[in-house]
């Protein structure tokens, strides 16, 4: 009977993944898909902690360790969850899907421990194994006698490796888009890398056959010691504008990692969890690599964006730019048809989505059709500005993606660009030397006014100049994106 209240949990938790993950694709539903996933998660593991026992009938026991983790890491993630700001999404992502990398990575330690033991020990109940206290959710399929040994243990490598480069990796990744670390090629890197993936090959064979003739258990370290290595190696070059795709292509090798240990404990909750992240995490990576029009591999060698300090651009790099007053820009969207808002990185950092919100409510009311223009990758991560404006209480229907909205352009009065940058860059069509050239982007220069908030000339994300600005039909209104829209909101309620 526990044994079935068992597997109902596990049942009901890897149900509750997938209907939360498919709510997760709407704003609308996306806060109670992540409850009813979590409430998934939590009746996982308490069925895991009080209803699960081994072949001798034992609980798991150790219920002070257990409990005390719980604890401290729900009190550390609900901290870190509440305080982040939505630009720096990015890095706590990066932060816990590192922890989720290192937790595959250490049962997979655990685990071959178990499986020496096991070797040199065959009689041994290994149930008592005092690593049972470390692994906590130990199955006993993990360390029995089967002829799958060699499975079991390819298993357990294969986690250690994936979860140990997901943690290293991802923590390079954290500190970069902390701005704590620089983007760092050595010479011959790929070579380095490629070197690298051949050695982790050769050390698995090697464990597996044991053909080198070293013991086992230095083998294992050797080859812990490369992965992380790799993991180190393989995001240090990558560019900054780059990172959300490095991360979110982590994040499924942290799945991959967890259904592995999945496999290893014929936990199905486990196994269900890991493959819908794994899953989850490849195809955002994809649709992100389509996004900006490249492929993985460039993604990967390219070192595109850092830092556009470094980039050497002269503000009057591209000309003549003009300028444009907030009462000529108030009039003119007031006596539009339609206007269309661009939200970017940069309305994000000036929290500025609530008073966008109330300009066009604004707009609405003079009769003023208003709509917001969405880019796949405008501000740090995918989903930022759906995410942001959702939080201002902008209706769902306002908000175009960019092939919506790209045709509609042309019958557009004025367009408003918050604080974006390189997703309006026409270098993206017309400049095949551009870092962006192939990035789809929002054609506003198609409409027939263009207003830019930003706060100076300097380039966006990827460090290169917007010939944008410099169009005729273009108008730049300098200023901070709250404060301006604010004084915006002032002069349309004065008109
Ligand atoms: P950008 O980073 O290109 O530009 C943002 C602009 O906002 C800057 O030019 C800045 O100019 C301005 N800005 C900053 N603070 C403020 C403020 N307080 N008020 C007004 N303006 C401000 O942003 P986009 O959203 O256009 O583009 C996102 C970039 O990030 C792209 O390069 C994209 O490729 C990259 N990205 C990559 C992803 C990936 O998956 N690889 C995912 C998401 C984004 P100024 O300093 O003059 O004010």
């Amino acid at each position: 009977m526990q044994h079935f209240i068992l597997l109902l949990s596990y049942l009901i938790g890897s149900i509750s993944f997938i209907i939360g993950l498919k709510m997760l694709s709407h704003p609308d539903t996306a806060r109670k898909g992540n409850l009813y996933a979590a409430v998934g998660m939590t009746i996982a593991i308490l069925a895991t902690i009080f209803l699960y026992t081994d072949e001798n009938g034992n609980h798991l026991g150790n219920y002070l360790w257990i409990f005390g983790g719980l604890i401290i890491g729900t009190v550390v993630g609900t901290m870190i969850a509440k305080k982040v700001q939505m630009t720096a999404m990015p890095q706590m992502v990066s932060l816990f899907n590192g922890m989720g990398g290192a937790c595959a990575a250490i049962i997979s330690i655990v685990e071959f421990r178990h499986f020496i033991h096991k070797q040199e020990n065959p009689s041994t109940n290994l149930i008592e194994d005092a690593m049972n206290a470390i692994a906590g959710v130990l199955h006993p399929h993990a360390t029995a006698t089967h002829a799958n040994d060699k499975l079991i243990l390819l298993t357990i490598l294969l986690g250690l490796v994936i979860g140990t480069v997901s943690f290293f990796g991802s923590m390079i990744a954290f500190g970069k888009l902390n701005g704590n670390i620089n983007d760092k090629t050595l010479a011959g890197q790929q070579v380095i890398n490629i070197g690298l993936l051949l050695i982790v090959i050769v050390l698995i064979v090697a464990i597996l056959t044991g053909f080198i003739g070293i013991s086992i258990t230095a083998l294992f370290w050797t080859l812990f010691v490369i992965a992380a290595l790799y993991g180190i190696l393989f995001v240090m070059p990558i560019g900054g504008a780059d990172m959300p795709v490095v991360i979110s292509l982590l994040n499924s090798f942290t799945g991959v990692a967890a259904a592995f240990g999945g496999f290893l404990y014929s936990n199905p909750v486990m196994l269900t969890g890991g493959i819908l992240v794994g899953s989850a995490g490849t195809i955002l990576t994809m649709l992100m690599c389509k996004a900006m029009n490249r492929s993985l591999t460039n993604v990967i060698v390219g070192a595109f964006g850092g830092n556009a300090a470094a980039s050497g651009i002269s503000a009057d790099a591209g000309g003549a730019f003009k300028e444009i007053s907030l009462s000529d820009s108030a009039v003119l969207m007031a006596y539009s048809k339609k206007v269309v808002i661009v939200p970017g990185y940069g309305l994000a950092v000036a929290q500025a989505q609530h008073i966008c919100h109330e300009l066009e409510k604004l707009l609405e009311e003079k009769g003023v059709e208003v709509c917001y223009a969405i880019h796949p990758v405008a501000g740090r991560m995918p989903g930022h500005m759906n995410v942001l404006l959702a939080e201002a209480d902008v209706p769902y229907e306002k908000l175009k993606e960019m092939e919506e909205i790209n045709p509609e352009f042309a019958q557009t009065d004025v367009v408003l660009i918050l604080g974006a940058n390189d997703v309006v860059n026409p270098a993206a069509k017309t400049d095949p030397a551009s870092p962006i050239y192939g990035m789809p982007i929002l054609e506003v220069e198609n409409a027939s006014h263009v207003i830019v908030n930003k706060r100076s000339m300097k380039p966006g994300y990827a460090g290169i100049e917007n010939m944008l600005f410099f169009q005729p039909k273009t108008s730049m209104l300098f200023g901070d994106a709250k404060k301006v829209l604010q004084d915006l909101v002032s002069e349309l309620k004065s008109m």
